[in-house]
């Protein structure tokens, strides 16, 4: 039995769709073995993303109707600014329709042709931004082979942040990134020792100090929980703890503003603001609305007071630390500790048999997907396999890794079960799996739309 229970009753449901077997397999031939092109309504658990896929509250629902869609200046935007401003201690905030927008706004502000952006790791999309401003990106993350004991595997390595800024490319640095939590380190905190050290630093080198703070509630959580210094302090002390070090941050608001769109800027340099305000009037609309909807403002608003409450994040945690145990009794080699918003299988392990080229990640999401409409994503070679210099094959990921991403109050422990049960369907005949190769891909972000094919 969990050790925890939904801290929530279901107001609204919506019916899940059970495609059979034979239909499994046509929707995944049509979408080119590739999962992100498998309808929706193909999917019977999807464990895809945590992004924009949250169940939203009553209070956020009724939020909606006090909405006011006024063009300039509306009530929304005030509700949701001064919630912001309570939560982060910033005093400039700018809403933007998602997470890449507040990257690429700010981060083109920031960089350009020969500069550096340092980080734990950048995500995806903020890499894609740093690349786009004419700059480069750098990942200091703290070691993986620590990483398994370390209580903070999202740390950044400061040790490594010290010598580059100390060293001759110091000089091109013109931000620091810390990513709360670390997404693409297995969703694992960054502890607040790591923010004060990162900005003691920072302060040395005068360069600002940015958080991605897309996961800020279950970081602070999982830091609260994990330091014996800040036992019985709530999240949103810790939270606010980490933002105090910052100059500034961005966020998602799809991950902990508990909503499906939405994303933020918030600084405390106020001619920075106005740089990026100029830049949103540009591309995503007038500044107290930047692209969403009155009334999504006002959802998160609310989502943004809920997501710190310490019973919803203690489920949050302990769902997902209970899930972790379900899917190793099945047989899969899971990630420890695990985080929040995820939990990460190594399909290196599962499918030695299978070489990290003919991406043994893929293999395991797509299984997983034949056996039982279940959908989750790969985060192997597909996803980070780097094209050789040289012309070979693709470069392999560091890990093939697969994540079974926990949508924010969607699923109950019952789902859960099923999709280990589905788990070990697949664990059980993982020696009969075949690799993939690509036949078709384009861009920086070829996993959304490559076709790939079986190997025979
Ligand atoms: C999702 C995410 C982003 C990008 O946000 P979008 O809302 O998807 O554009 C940036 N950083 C992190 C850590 C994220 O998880």
């Amino acid at each position: 039995m969990p050790s925890f229970m939904e801290p929530f009753r279901i107001k609204a449901v919506e019916p899940i769709p059970f495609p059979s077997g034979e239909e499994r397999r046509a929707a995944l031939v049509s979408a080119g073995y590739n999962l992100f092109r498998v309808p929706a309504k193909a999917i019977t658990i999807d464990l895809l993303t945590d992004s924009g896929t949250a169940a939203m509250s009553a209070a956020q629902w009724s939020a909606l109707l006090s909405g006011d869609e006024s063009y300039a200046g509306a009530r929304s935007f005030e509700r949701f600014e001064s919630v912001v401003r309570e939560l982060t201690g910033f005093t400039e905030v700018l809403p933007v329709h998602q997470g890449r927008a507040a990257e690429r706004i700010v981060l083109h502000r920031l960089l350009g042709h020969g500069d550096l952006s340092v980080a734990n790791t950048h995500f995806d999309s903020t890499r894609a931004s740093v690349l786009a401003a004419g700059a480069e990106a750098v990942d200091l993350p703290v070691s993986h082979t620590d990483g398994a004991a370390n209580p903070f595997g999202g740390n950044i390595d400061v040790p490594a942040l010290k010598t580059l800024l100390s060293g001759p490319a110091g000089d091109a640095v013109r931000c620091v990134v810390l990513t709360i939590t670390n997404n693409a380190n297995g969703g694992q905190p960054v502890s607040l020792t790591n923010v004060r050290e990162t900005k003691v630093l920072c302060d040395r080198y005068g360069i600002p100090l940015l958080l991605d703070a897309s996961r800020f509630a279950e970081n602070a959580y999982l830091v609260a929980t994990r330091s014996a210094d800040l036992a019985g302090l709530e999240p949103r002390a810790v939270a606010r703890a980490i933002f105090d070090l910052a100059d500034g941050c961005w966020a998602s608001l799809k991950k902990d503003g508990v909503a499906n769109i939405g994303g933020l800027i918030a600084v405390r340099d106020s001619g920075l603001a106005d740089r990026c305000r100029d830049q949103l009037i540009e591309t995503e609309g007038f500044p107290t609305y930047g692209g969403l909807a009155g009334r999504d403002l006002d959802a998160l608003a609310q989502g943004l007071v809920e997501v710190t409450e310490p019973r919803y994040l203690r489920y949050r945690a302990e769902s997902a630390r209970w899930f972790a145990e379900l899917l190793e009794q099945a047989g899969l080699p899971v990630l420890r500790p695990t985080g929040c918003h995820a939990v990460y299988v190594d399909a290196g392990r599962l499918l030695r048999h299978v070489p990290p080229a003919l991406l043994p990640a893929t293999a395991l999401a797509n299984e997983l997907y034949l056996a039982g409409a279940v959908r989750v994503s790969e985060l192997g070679t597909l996803v980070f396999g780097r094209p050789d210099p040289e012309g070979g094959p693709d470069l392999p990921a560091p890990r093939e890794l697969v994540r079974f991403a926990l949508p924010r109050r969607v699923y109950t422990a019952n789902h859960l079960e099923y999709v280990a049960e589905v788990a070990g369907e697949v664990a059980a005949k993982a020696g009969s799996l075949r690799g993939y190769r690509v036949v078709r891909q384009v861009g920086r972000m070829r996993q959304f739309t490559a076709v790939l094919e079986p190997v025979a």
